[in-house]
């Protein structure tokens, strides 16, 4: 109905439930989440799509719930909400903001206490994702991150802490907005929106993480299974100085994007020098993430090979995304 707002539920801790033995699995329905929540505005539409743990969700699960939100959104839906398990949010935000073009926002939330525990806060992040949903405030920021009545944007949300219901984190910059008295409050523009067509293929990326005194050997049998690599470097974009003819090969054979283990922060481009600095990797054609975490990363390098990006235009699609040169236009 024009003006609804879709709730989509994929599964996760928000819908989990106790069989009659074992532990809690996502079992329940769109609409019991919906019943559960006293005060939801009407003119919510219950979308029961997937009922998986957040560790089971796909690419091609997003992309075909994409596809059905835009369909609502032709409709005249006014915006969709995505219950999901946390444990992939701040990829699955990320994967769907790549490819949303419209007003419309997609908010995902969830739970980290499920709904037989005395507190749980679904209800909650529910009730707070359907009013950013249907806010005017919301229209044109992509897919965010309500939870804990924080707004994060997809491009920097974190899940932070493995069990903590305020685990998501917006680094390097906080959050989107608030939550206050039950309504959103924007207080930081989000960053201009890129976006790339649907990926109808899926190249198959990896992350690798440098760890103290990694000889690389795993990193070189990892290469073989891969269309492309982000590597995780140490702080500012380091690894060790025995890698760097490995890194040549690989560079030879595929895309590699360098970004940072710390989980926030920039990767640098010209401060240090040595071999295996981040000037030294990127003279040797790796191509810098910026301020994009390691996840984000790796989606962004499989959504631009699937859209036959070419190496000019994977560089400029990071120097973009990572928000690390301003004179960079978005090659998509
Ligand atoms: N702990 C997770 C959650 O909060 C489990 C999952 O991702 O399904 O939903």
């Amino acid at each position: 109905m024009p003006g609804d707002i879709v709730v989509a539920a994929l599964g996760g801790t928000i819908a989990s439930a106790r069989p009659s033995s074992g532990g809690v699995a996502p079992s329940l329905t769109a609409q019991d989440l919906i019943d559960a929540v006293p005060g939801l505005p009407p003119h919510v539409e219950a979308l029961s799509f997937r009922s998986l743990p957040g560790s089971s969700v796909t690419v091609p699960d997003l992309m075909a719930l994409h596809e059905l939100l835009e369909q609502r959104f032709a409709a005249g839906a006014a915006g969709a909400v995505v219950t999901q398990g946390t444990d992939t949010i701040e990829e699955s935000a990320y994967a769907m903001d790549l490819v949303h073009r419209g007003p419309q926002p997609i908010v995902v939330t969830g739970a980290m206490r499920n709904p037989m525990t005395a507190g749980p806060d679904g209800p909650a992040n529910l009730l707070a994702a359907v009013t950013v949903a249907g806010s005017p405030l919301a229209r044109d920021l992509g897919c965010v991150v309500v939870f804990a009545d924080e707004i994060h944007p997809a491009s920097r949300v974190r899940k932070t802490h493995s069990t903590s219901t305020g685990t998501f984190v917006s680094v390097d910059g906080g959050p989107l907005g608030y939550l206050v008295e039950g309504s959103p409050v924007v207080v930081n523009p989000r960053a201009a929106r890129h976006t790339l067509p649907r990926p109808a293929s899926r190249p198959r990326i990896a992350v690798y993480t440098a760890t103290l005194g990694d000889d690389g050997a795993p990193l070189e049998a990892l290469a073989g299974a891969v269309d492309g690599l982000v590597i995780a470097g140490f702080g500012v974009g380091h690894v060790p100085a025995g890698w760097t003819p490995l890194i040549d090969s690989l560079c030879a054979r595929m895309p590699v994007v360098l970004a940072t283990r710390t989980g926030s922060g920039p990767v640098l481009r010209h401060t240090y020098g040595y071999p295996g600095s981040e000037s030294d990797l990127r003279r040797r054609g790796l191509i810098s993430a910026g301020f994009l975490h390691p996840y984000k990363a790796r989606l962004l390098l499989q959504f631009a090979l699937a859209a036959g990006a070419n190496p000019a235009q994977l560089t400029a699609a990071f120097d973009v995304a990572g928000q690390v040169s301003s004179s960079e236009r978005w090659p998509f």
